[in-house]
């Protein structure tokens, strides 16, 4: 079993403010694909070919079939133990914030309350012209689901070349300056601005502990790094913290 520094549960003992801002590695455990690592998504197919808006206007049919595809993964997903561990969080530090960069919901799923999702949400969608919202499953028995207005649906996920939702990254910026202790979860963290978050907590003084199965471009900045299963090291993380009370 990974062996937690004892520094990091003394840190964590005087905390009141924790962020957990993760990525597509915190949701492998459930069965969701990654983006990049060896068996990520982006190695079979190239991103700019799906995930943005150009692609979206040439072929709506395709990027749909894509995106229904993840869908029917990401509804037969649970929850694992790293999202599970994040929400009991709640129960022992005043403030534990989420900021995601994962599209699937599996921390809402799992009993997170405060999460700020910088790159939209898959069970969401909206219509590209009037921007109306529609939440519920959507019919494609005559196609590419239209809007009253005409305007072609599309799924509420951020593509490449979009921005990211200003009241949601303004969020996990402002969480990332408060807190005491910043973990980075599952994430290459080069996707930006959402890895900008990270010098965010840095210059503000924050904790960074990292936890990923590999090395990343953070690790060098991080004043923790745990190399292994997130479903694993955040639940010692956690019983670490709690055995610590005890004594
Ligand atoms: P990424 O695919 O670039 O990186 C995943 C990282 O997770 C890698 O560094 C990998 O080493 C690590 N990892 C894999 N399994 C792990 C585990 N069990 N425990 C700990 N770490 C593990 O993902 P990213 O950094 O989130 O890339 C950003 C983009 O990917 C975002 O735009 C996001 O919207 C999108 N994305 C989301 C989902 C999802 O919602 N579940 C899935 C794939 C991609
Ligand atoms: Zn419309």
């Amino acid at each position: 079993m990974i062996q937690i520094d004892k520094s990091l549960i003394d840190a964590l003992r005087e905390s009141e403010s924790i962020v957990f801002f993760t990525g597509a590695g915190i949701s492998s455990e459930s069965g969701i694909p990654t983006f990049r690592g060896k068996d990520g998504i982006w190695n079979k197919i190239r991103p700019e070919e799906l995930a943005n808006f150009n692609a979206f206007i040439r072929n709506p049919e395709m990027v749909w079939e894509w995106y229904n595809h993840r869908k029917k993964i990401i509804h037969e997903a649970q929850p694992n133990a790293a999202h599970l561990t994040i929400a009991e969080m709640q129960n022992h530090f005043k403030n534990v914030t989420v900021v995601t960069q994962n599209i699937d919901n599996l921390h809402r799923r799992a009993g997170s309350k405060t999460i700020f999702e910088l790159h939209g949400n898959i069970e969401r969608n909206f219509c590209i012209n009037c921007k109306k919202f529609f939440n519920e499953e959507l019919n494609f028995s005559a196609g590419v689901p239209k809007c009253e207005c005409g305007g072609l649906i599309r799924p509420d996920v951020v593509w490449f070349g979009e921005y990211l939702p200003e009241d949601q990254f303004l969020g996990g910026e402002k969480a990332a300056i408060s807190s005491d202790i910043f973990f980075v979860v599952g994430t290459s963290a080069v996707v930006y601005p959402a890895a900008g978050l990270v010098y965010t907590a840095k210059q503000s003084n924050s904790i960074i502990i990292e936890i990923n199965i590999e090395e990343t471009a953070l690790s060098s900045m991080a004043d923790y790094s745990y190399f292994g299963k997130a479903g694993e090291i955040l639940p010692t993380i956690l019983e670490e913290y709690r055995s610590g009370l005890k004594s």
